[in-house]
């Protein structure tokens, strides 16, 4: 699995559509202060359905749709695709390509979409369950977040590498089924 491309549309900053291709290998992203690096980051994070919004970096809900500035009005949604290369089958879907879509209307309703068909916020997760990818996945590591590692306590450094190493669902099996 591969990810080919991002687009995204009225998503914080980018009231133009925003197109990025990844090739294969490492891409860098370099820009000034407050050009909007980190909002592509969160861009992803949100489309593979991050929940809590202070997760990336907003108050409430519509903080990611595009405010508006002194020259261009405030936009009415925001929109984020990600376009995977699941030759490798990766992604159980009978697709080479998979497409996922989350779109957020400034009047609350979100959508998602996997190959532009309508689903549910649980089947984008179900889809991208032990992938390493996904909404509690450490796929995506920020600034605040090194600071947090280097800082930490023993223990608390050791559940992240817990995390990483695909543990964390099985300790919270074992405490769910110590509690029955
Ligand atoms: P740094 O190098 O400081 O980390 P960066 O390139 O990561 O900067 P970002 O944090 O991605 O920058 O971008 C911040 C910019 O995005 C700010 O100018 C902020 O005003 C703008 N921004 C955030 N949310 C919205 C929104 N909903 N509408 C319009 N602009 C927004
Ligand atoms: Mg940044």
């Amino acid at each position: 699995m591969q990810l080919r491309k991002l687009e995204a549309y009225g998503f914080k900053s980018f009231a133009d559509k925003l197109e990025i291709e990844f090739d294969k290998g490492i891409t860098a992203i370099v820009g000034p202060n407050g050009s909007g690096k980190s909002n592509i980051t969160d861009a992803i994070r949100w489309v593979l359905g991050e929940q809590n919004v202070r997760n990336l970096r907003g108050a409430k809900a519509e903080d990611i749709i595009f405010t508006g500035s002194s020259t261009r009005r405030a936009l009415g949604l925001a929109e984020v695709s990600l376009t995977f290369d699941n030759s490798d089958g990766q992604l159980s879907v009978d697709f080479n390509e998979v497409v996922i879509t989350r779109r957020l209307y400034r009047s609350g309703e979100s959508e998602y979409y996997i190959n532009k068909a309508r689903c549910r916020l649980k089947d984008i997760y179900d889809l991208f369950a032990d992938t390493g990818l996904g909404r509690d996945a450490i796929s995506v590591i920020s600034q605040n977040k090194i600071d947090q590692v280097l800082n930490s306590k023993p223990e608390e450094r050791r559940l992240l590498f817990e995390e990483t190493a695909g543990i964390t669902k099985y300790r919270n099996r074992k405490k769910e089924s110590l509690r029955k």
